[in-house]
């Protein structure tokens, strides 16, 4: 079996959208929450099967596999707007309090409930309800389409940092919401789509 150096603290947690005019306040999680260790910088070593994004349905994979899934990107921590007249889905570069906008990982991610109690667990419960909004290069939501990774993906480039030299990360650019009222989030829409 191949071995795969994985960081302990990818972020698999993805915030729903706010719908403007009623805001509704949710945001998503990420799976495998009881791995997670996101202050730790120490790396694990994980056996994985072959390739096993490519044969093993996401269903099957055990959660080591389902962990490795997870980009890194730090996409599905930005805070995002529903318009209710259209149901379009915008993402904003206003991050949840809790990402760090250089590492792409929740700083709290053991007690975030505390802090952020609607960070729901992403999971094979949850990811069909919220694959809509998801990032589009998010690798779950790849996967639940029956879409590749793109080569960037550390499963692909065997590097964590490849998401981020490949530009498809937050890393850098994010606001965080403790800056930015929650009525000016319009001003800070992305072009990133779900
Ligand atoms: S791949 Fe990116 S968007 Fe998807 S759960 Fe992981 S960090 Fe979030
Ligand atoms: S609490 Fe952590 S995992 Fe949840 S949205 Fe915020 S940064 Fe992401």
């Amino acid at each position: 079996m191949p071995t795969l150096l994985l960081p302990e603290a990818f972020n698999n947690c993805a915030r729903p959208c706010q719908v403007q005019g009623a805001p509704r306040r949710n945001r998503q999680a990420r799976p495998l929450s009881f791995f997670r260790a996101p202050h730790h910088s120490v790396t694990m070593t994980t056996k994985l099967r072959p390739r096993f994004w490519e044969r093993i349905p996401l269903k099957n994979m055990t959660p080591a596999e389902w962990e490795a899934v997870c980009d890194g990107c730090g996409k599905c921590c930005l805070n995002k707007l529903e318009f209710e007249d259209t149901g379009e889905v915008a993402f904003t570069r206003v991050a949840c309090r809790l990402l760090d906008g250089e590492t792409c990982r929740c700083t709290q991610y053991a007690a975030r409930r505390r802090y952020v109690p609607d960070c729901v667990h992403l999971s094979m419960k949850t990811l069909p309800d919220i694959a809509y909004w998801l990032p589009r290069t998010c690798a779950y939501r790849l996967l639940h389409e029956g879409r590749p990774l793109y080569d960037w993906h550390p499963l692909l480039s065997g590097d964590p940092a490849s998401v981020h030299e490949a530009g498809a990360s937050v890393r850098g650019w994010t606001l965080p919401e403790s800056d930015i009222p929650e009525e000016d989030w319009e001003d800070h829409i992305i072009e990133e789509t779900p």
